[in-house]
């Protein structure tokens, strides 16, 4: 394989002064997670094997998230949180479903990656699937949070499970805030009115994830699109094409862990698929504009365990590479592998206990 130039890991475009520190770089940022699935690993199969889309979200996730409560919430938190950091992911954006355990639910989730060290910015994805008291809780659990100095966006689940009332509630909140809409669109073919529903309301300061069945893409343009390759795949939705988003694009792993080199490599792959003259540099450049979401990455440092972690051609090609030592807001919270400020192995068995207790009530 060839080598050209590249922008090493550390020139995020949030920050243009961050740089190599002795053998760190900046940490890397995750632009789309549900910290709320880190539990649903090894759950009961559904009684039928979804054949769509919305299938898999009825009998999988909108089983599983109605069953949640802020217990459950804590633990599958601190196990994103930690695996994520194991990864070099210093920062999360999250969007978080739980309908059972609302109020409060966002505390829950930043007081857990706090305790492992871990950025986060939480969002309450907002939905009518539970009626308009569900909506308007939702909202609240939102503003609740921001207003009270939370750092985070307002959340959306999706267009397709909202009324027009909830998307402009939900974006005129974000905009009194400043801080912008955390939503998923047109993920599916059933959300494919969500452009035409979205684009009178969408300001630049959105987080649109997936965008796979787009019709005029540029009507979202001026917002971050957060791609998610491998969940696409996952849910067999098709691919999103992210190079023909006009704005920013960042990578997203959708709740399926934070090992954002992973989702470097498998989101490289899937371009090549489309385009084979795809070049590494390509998905390399959507995992360091993560940063703009969460410019405090920039500054945090990650040591890794292995050589070249900075270049693009060698990343798309290495599987494996975890963070040695990690350093967030100045914290050293990442010791040869080990988190400095939780017990990892306490972390697991409390997690693996609370998905028990998860997957007693499926
Ligand atoms: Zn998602």
């Amino acid at each position: 394989m060839g080598r050209r130039r590249h922008r090493p890991l550390t020139a995020t475009p949030a920050a243009g002064h961050a740089r190599v520190v002795g053998d760190t770089t900046a940490g890397l940022v995750c632009g789309h997670h549900h910290l709320y699935s880190a539990l649903a690993r090894g759950m009961p199969a559904p009684l039928k094997t979804p054949t769509s889309f919305v299938e898999i979200l009825e009998q999988v996730w909108w089983r599983l998230d109605v069953a949640l409560d802020l217990e459950m919430l804590r633990w599958s938190a601190m196990l994103g949180a930690l695996e994520a950091l194991e990864c070099g992911t210093t920062a999360i954006v999250d969007h978080h479903e739980g309908p059972s355990a609302i109020e409060g639910s966002l505390d829950v989730i930043a007081a857990a990656c706090a305790e492992v060290g871990v950025r986060v910015r939480c969002s309450y994805g907002v939905t009518d699937r539970h009626g308009e008291d569900g909506a308007r809780r939702g909202l609240e659990e939102n503003e609740r949070f921001l207003r009270s100095g939370g750092d985070g966006m307002v959340g959306i689940h999706a267009a397709f499970t909202c009324s027009d009332d909830t998307l402009e509630k939900a974006a005129g909140l974000a905009a009194d805030l400043g801080v912008g809409v955390h939503v998923h669109v047109a993920e599916g073919d059933a959300d494919v009115d969500a452009v035409t529903r979205l684009a009178p309301l969408v300001a630049e300061d959105w987080l649109v994830v997936h965008g796979v069945h787009l019709r005029e893409p540029g009507e979202l343009g001026r917002a971050t699109l957060a791609h998610c390759a491998r969940s696409n795949m996952h849910n067999a939705v098709g691919y999103a094409r992210p190079r023909t988003w006009p704005g920013r694009v960042v990578l997203g792993s959708d709740g399926i862990g934070a090992d954002m080199r992973e989702e470097l490599r498998i989101a490289y792959v899937r371009a090549r698929e489309d385009d084979v003259t795809t070049a590494p540099t390509t998905p390399w450049e959507w995992l360091l504009a993560g940063a703009a979401l969460v410019p405090g990455a920039a500054s945090d440092r990650v040591r890794w365990s292995e050589e070249h972690a900075d270049d693009p051609w060698y990343a798309a090609f290495t599987p494996g590479t975890t963070a040695r030592d990690a350093w967030v807001d100045g914290d050293l919270v990442l010791a040869t592998g080990k988190p400095t400020k939780v017990d990892a192995a306490e972390v697991r068995a409390k997690a693996a206990e609370q998905a028990r207790r998860l997957f007693s009530r499926l």
